[in-house]
């Protein structure tokens, strides 16, 4: 089992040093590397990350791995081909920009593979590797390997959503960024975290799906010690189009301004609601008290109390006694 687990290790590198080879040095790469460098990454970064292109053909990696005395046994554990009809085997991955994905020590375990703008493809945007035996999606941070130092040195790590945020983090100088590999963020993500730093930031897409998956990270980091913060971005936008439309400043002040658990759960309580209309007011209000009545520390609770009363224009004095009565109900 040790030796089959070093076998995939070797498979995975070589497939990866494939597809780099498609991406940089063939025809068959040129829409792909064109696509990249259109979203502005560069050779640099295409090589810091290992990136590659999986050609459109059916089974040209699947023959390269054979030619090189891969068994069909071991390429298939590697979840690197799917099964056609009549034991035929076919490149899972086909006509896609592809992201290795690595461990802490920087070995290949799987891959991310995105379908290309421009072509009217079928498919999922984002194609990953399923679970292998080197491969579990909720025990790796993409990214983790380049990121590590950095997040030692600065006690703390951004946490994003896809591959092409913290690729594109890195390059603007974030270099202490990872993601999550999709938006679910798991207990095992954040005990990994734990090992480096003891401060995170949850920089996922402005949008409902990054949302609530910020919501559960934000859960999931406090609830094992990490000193854990929001950043805010846009409505719509994530930190690779932050990052490329208002550069490394902008990304800073945002960061600067990330806001807190408390805040950004009150933040969401408030989104979209109509503050005015009474029925809607209470039942903003009701959660808000629910919130806060779960803060512990005393003094804590009156800030946010503070805050809250500003934000939805409500009478502090109101709010104060609604939370600490509810806050003793909890004792
Ligand atoms: P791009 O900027 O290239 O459109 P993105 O990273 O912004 O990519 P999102 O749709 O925001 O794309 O998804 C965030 C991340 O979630 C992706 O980078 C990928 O890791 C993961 N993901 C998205 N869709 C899928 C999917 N269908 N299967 C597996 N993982 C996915
Ligand atoms: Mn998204
Ligand atoms: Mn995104
Ligand atoms: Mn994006």
């Amino acid at each position: 089992v040790y030796k089959e687990r070093e076998e995939l290790f070797s498979l995975n590198k070589l497939a990866a040093r494939f597809y780099n080879y498609l991406l940089t040095e063939t025809n068959m790469g040129e829409k792909a590397l064109k696509y990249l460098n259109d979203r502005g990454f560069t050779k640099k970064d295409i090589n810091k990350f290992n990136l590659g292109y999986a050609a459109d053909e059916w089974q040209l990696l699947l023959n390269f791995l054979k030619k090189k005395n891969f068994s069909l046994h071991l390429i298939k554990k590697a979840g690197l081909i799917s099964e056609g009809k009549n034991n035929s085997y076919y490149d899972k991955f086909r006509n896609r920009v592809m992201f290795p994905i690595f461990n802490n020590r920087g070995e290949v375990i799987a891959f991310g593979g995105r379908i290309l703008e421009s072509e009217d493809n079928y498919g999922p945007k984002y194609l990953n590797s399923p679970e292998t035996k080197i491969f579990s999606k909720k025990k790796n941070l993409y990214g983790l390997h380049l990121a590590k130092d950095s997040i030692r040195k600065a006690n703390s790590c951004i946490i994003m959503e896809g591959y092409t945020d913290v690729i594109q983090a890195h390059k603007n100088g974030f270099e202490n960024s990872i993601a999550s590999l999709g938006t679910a963020f798991t207990e095992e993500q954040a005990k990994l975290i734990k090992r480096y730093a003891e401060n995170a930031y949850i920089a996922y897409d402005a949008d409902t799906a990054g949302n609530k998956a910020t919501l559960r990270g934000l859960d999931i980091l406090n609830e094992l010690g990490i000193n854990v913060k929001v950043i805010e971005l846009e409505e719509g936008s994530d930190p690779d189009q932050l990052l490329k439309q208002e550069g490394p400043n902008v990304f800073n002040d945002y960061l600067e301004k990330a806001v807190s658990l408390i805040d950004f759960k009150i933040n969401m309580i408030v989104k979209d609601k109509n503050l005015s209309e009474p029925g809607s007011r209470k039942k903003i209000l009701r959660s808000i008290i629910e919130l806060l009545s779960e803060v512990e520390d005393d003094l804590e609770r009156e800030i946010y109390i503070e805050r809250a009363a500003l934000k939805t224009n409500f009478k502090e004095n109101v709010l104060a006694q609604e939370v600490e009565k509810e806050f003793k109900k909890n004792r």
